[in-house]
């Protein structure tokens, strides 16, 4: 049966886990050729095979995106293996939630490295692709946290507000190359994201927010996806936010 992205090849970054990993399922349901990426080679060995046992076809990439490098390396393999990319999803990411005041810096660095400079890096080496090709699809997945502000995640709220207003720019860059930029807010999903949290007490409080209400899935945020890629080329969703029903804030 033919799918809504038959020929398509698309790159996900942060496959290994949460939202990419539903993100590569999602893409690949559609017939598309998924590359996946991410520093956990094991898990994405994992997922390529999964995706193969069903019919599929699935590229896994082992790189850390902080680094400009790997970063092109990414985008370069992947183009030289399937001769072109269609979609780009930056979805790697962390959330080190924790106080400004008195915070461990490294967190700052860490968030600012993979969610605002991995996004740059793997876009930066895309664009002469999808320029080339006169077509292209950008998800950049930002956060309830890049419209809202909240004491406590600071300086994730600084990254996800960055990679807003980095990708209404470059939307307004591209768009006469017939380049298309999507960002996607979610708001809390059920992923590992917490475990990386290194303030105890961030930890412990973001963990019983998360328990206080019933989070999105991680295929929640796929199907949003989805929908994104899979409209006509005359349509570009700008801009999808999306709560748990029951997230009040
Ligand atoms: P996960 O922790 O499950 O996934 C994060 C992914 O990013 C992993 O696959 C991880 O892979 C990858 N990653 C982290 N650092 C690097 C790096 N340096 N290089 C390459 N890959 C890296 O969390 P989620 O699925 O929840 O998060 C995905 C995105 O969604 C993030 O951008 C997050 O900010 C955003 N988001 C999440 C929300 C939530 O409540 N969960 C809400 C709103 C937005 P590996 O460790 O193998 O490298």
């Amino acid at each position: 049966m033919a799918g809504k992205l038959d020929n398509k090849v698309a790159i996900i970054t942060g496959a290994s886990s949460g939202i990419g990993e539903a993100t590569a399922i999602a893409l690949f349901a559609e017939k598309a050729k998924v590359a996946i990426a991410a520093r956990r080679g094991e898990l994405l060995d994992k997922l390529a095979q999964r995706i193969e046992a069903s019919g599929g076809e699935a590229l896994p990439i082992v790189a850390d995106l902080t680094d400009e490098t790997q970063a092109i390396n990414l985008v370069q393999k992947v183009h030289a293996h399937y001769g072109r990319v269609d979609i780009l999803i930056n979805n790697a990411g962390l959330a080190l939630a924790g106080d400004i005041d008195g915070a461990d810096t490294l967190d700052w660095r860490r968030m600012i490295d993979i969610n605002l400079l991995g996004v740059l890096y793997v876009t930066h080496a895309t664009l002469p692709i999808f320029k080339a090709q006169k077509a292209g699809h950008i998800v950049n997945i930002s956060s309830v946290a890049g419209r809202t502000a909240r004491a406590g995640i600071g300086v994730y709220n600084l990254t996800k507000w960055g990679i807003n207003g980095f990708s209404e720019a470059l939307r307004q860059e591209v768009y006469k190359d017939n380049i298309r930029v999507t960002i996607v807010e979610p708001g809390m999903v059920d992923t590992e994201i917490d475990t990386h949290i290194t303030d105890a007490i961030a930890k412990q409080r973001t963990i019983e927010r998360r328990n206080s209400i019933a989070p999105l899935q991680s295929e929640d945020v796929a199907a949003a996806i989805v929908y994104a890629v899979t409209q006509p080329q005359r349509v570009n969703v700008n801009e999808i936010l999306i709560r748990p029903t029951e997230q009040g804030w």
